[in-house]
C-alpha cells in the first residue's frame, strides 16, 4: 500500500467541526492504527536519520504524541511547547495568531541551548500561525531549526509558504486541498 493510501484510509474527516463549514482532519484514528502510526513516524523521521538532532519540539497537544515517537526514533530529547500557564518553571513566551484573535505559547527557558539542532513537530499545518509562533520561540533561544514536520498540510491556507518565507524547511506527508 502506498503512503498516500495508508494515510488517506487512516485519517478521519469530520464535517462541521468545530464549526459549520470546517472539515476537521482527525488523526486520532491514525494514532489508533498501529501500522499507520508506525508508517507516519517512519516517514517523518526518514530525512533526518543520522542528522544528530538534539531535540524535538512538540506543539501541544497532538505534536506531543508524534514528537515523542519521533524523538525516540532519532534518539533526540523532547521539549513541549505549551499554551501559556501550563509549564511549572521559568518560561519564554510568544504571542501567535489564531484564525480569530491571538493567544500565547511558551516553553521552558532552559529547555534548549543556543546552537542546538531542533525539529518542530505538529499534526497539521493550516495558516501556519501556530508553527510560526513556535519558530519564533525557538529562534529567540538561538536554536538551529532543522525542519518543521507535520503529517498534514492544508496548502490553500498558506502555512507552508509562511514558514518557508522564514527560512524553515517544511516536511509534510499528505496534503488536503
Ligand atoms: P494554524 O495555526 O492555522 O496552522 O493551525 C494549526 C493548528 O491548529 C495545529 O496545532 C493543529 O493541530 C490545529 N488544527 C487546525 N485545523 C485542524 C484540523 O483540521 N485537524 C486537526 N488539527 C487542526
Amino acid at each position: 500500500q502506498t503512503l498516500q493510501d495508508t494515510l488517506l484510509s487512516a485519517i478521519r474527516t469530520i464535517p462541521d467541526y468545530p464549526k459549520p463549514g470546517i472539515l476537521f482532519r482527525d488523526i486520532t484514528t491514525l494514532l489508533g492504527d498501529a501500522r499507520a502510526f508506525r508508517r507516519a513516524v517512519d516517514e517523518l523521521v526518514q530525512p533526518y536519520a543520522g542528522a544528530k538532532i538534539d531535540k524535538i519540539a512538540g506543539i501541544e497537544a497532538r505534536g506531543f504524541i508524534l514528537g515523542g515517537a519521533i524523538a525516540h526514533q532519532l534518539s533526540s530529547g523532547f521539549i513541549p511547547i505549551r499554551k501559556k500557564g501550563k509549564l511549572p518553571h521559568d518560561t519564554v513566551r510568544v504571542a501567535y495568531s489564531l484564525e480569530y484573535g491571538i493567544d500565547e505559547m511558551e516553553m521552558h527557558r532552559d529547555a534548549v541551548q543556543p546552537g542546538e539542532k531542533v525539529i518542530l513537530v505538529d499534526d497539521l499545518i493550516a495558516t501556519g500561525g501556530t508553527a510560526e509562533g513556535a519558530v519564533k520561540l525557538l529562534g529567540q533561544m538561538g536554536t538551529e531549526i532543522v525542519a518543521a514536520c507535520f503529517v498534514i498540510d492544508l496548502p490553500d491556507l498558506g502555512g507552508r509558504a509562511r514558514l518557508e518565507a522564514l527560512g524553515v524547511d517544511v516536511h509534510t506527508l499528505i496534503a488536503f486541498e
